[in-house]
């Protein structure tokens, strides 16, 4: 089975963004190692030194279903990665995008946007311009006469624990039934009538996701964060797009001079990173078995593992930098695998 067949069989497509070197990493004489030569490829140029001390450059291939790279807009992302999964919700399907990569390269920039002011591109992220296109879609006739009704929830999960982000973050406990239905336990299910009304819970939600935080404890980095736009049809569920801006995977972390809360933080990521790898691949490998039990994030997200029309994308976020080196390699280790099972 060729690489092409396993991600058209299975509906998985894995891209890789690299960000534009920024102005901190430029003041700092950060070099540049990551190459888009286009075709889906990406190169790294990883400063390596022989045993005798002499420097070279470790030159690795990355193969995925797209590359995109520091000239490469929101939008055009977009349209190559979430935009064709729109529609699967409408046919009666799960769709689910994530952004996979370290703290800074780039996730909630390209599923929230950058509305600061601070960046010079301001620009509207994917959970926008999905909620743009679920109403363009919602207003045509062969989807008008469905009866469909629109609603959103976001929310958290931070130390394998629920915080509703429409809910001034109440935590909240999930459930499984004997029929294996998981339920995040009273999670607000808003009704939107129109984009704008998404784009003003996201808003609600991120200014709840960030609040109460310290620059020492900035802990939105470390959770997942996950928006769902469900589609009712008689109240029940017709099709679910969940978009999820995944807790930072850095490397690196000090394990010395780490506190407690830190070390216990990077643990749950890691696992739930782990656990999330383990059902995408039973997911490409047609597994009767999916292991969503295995942490708190693909539990919550089970439906997008089991549906018969599901459709996955998954995003990893680079930092160009020299001195990110590590984590890109985790990261692109772990996304290149996808294409490859
Ligand atoms: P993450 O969510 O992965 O921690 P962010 O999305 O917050 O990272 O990005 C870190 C910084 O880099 C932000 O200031 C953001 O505006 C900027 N940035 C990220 N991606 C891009 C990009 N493609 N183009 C320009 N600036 C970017
Ligand atoms: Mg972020």
């Amino acid at each position: 089975l060729s690489l092409s067949d396993t991600v058209e069989a299975h509906r998985i497509c894995v891209c890789v963004r690299k960000r534009p070197l920024n102005n901190k990493e430029v003041t700092k004489n950060d070099i540049d190692v990551v190459s888009i030569p286009g075709n889906g490829t990406l190169l790294l140029h990883e400063p390596k030194q022989k045993v005798d001390l002499t420097k070279y450059l470790d030159n690795q291939v990355f193969h995925f279903d797209y590359s995109f790279d520091e000239s490469s807009t929101n939008d055009l992302v977009y349209r190559f990665t979430a935009k064709p999964l729109v529609q699967t919700i409408f046919d009666g399907g799960m769709a689910t995008c994530f952004a996979y990569g370290q703290t800074g390269s780039g996730k909630t920039h390209t599923m929230g946007g950058d509305f600061s002011g601070k960046s010079q591109n301001s620009a509207k992220g994917i959970y926008a311009m999905a909620a743009q296109d679920v109403f363009a879609l919602l207003k045509q006739r062969r989807y008008s006469s469905l009866d469909l009704c629109p609603y959103v929830t976001f929310f958290e999960i931070y130390n394998s624990k629920v915080f509703d982000l429409l809910n001034k973050k109440a935590k909240l406990r999930v459930l499984e039934d004997e029929k294996q239905q998981v339920q995040v336990v009273g999670l607000q299910e808003m009704y939107v009538s129109c984009a704008e009304d998404v784009i003003k819970m996201i808003e609600m939600g991120s200014a709840c996701r960030t609040s109460g935080q310290t620059s020492a404890n900035a802990n939105s980095s470390r959770s997942h964060a996950i928006l769902q736009v469900i589609l009712r049809r008689r109240n029940q569920v017709h099709g679910k797009f969940s978009l999820v801006d995944l807790a930072g995977n850095e490397r690196g972390i000090d394990v010395r001079s780490s506190d407690r809360q830190t070390l216990v933080e990077t643990a749950e990521i890691n696992r739930s990173l782990l656990a999330l790898k383990e059902c995408i691949r039973s997911l490409g490998m047609d597994s009767h078995h999916i292991p969503f039990r295995m942490s708190k994030l693909t539990q919550v997200l089970r439906d997008s593992f089991i549906g018969e029309n599901s459709r996955t994308c998954m995003i990893a976020m680079v930092s160009p930098g020299m001195s990110s080196c590590d984590s890109t390699v985790n990261t692109l280790r772990y996304a290149d695998r996808y294409s490859q099972k």
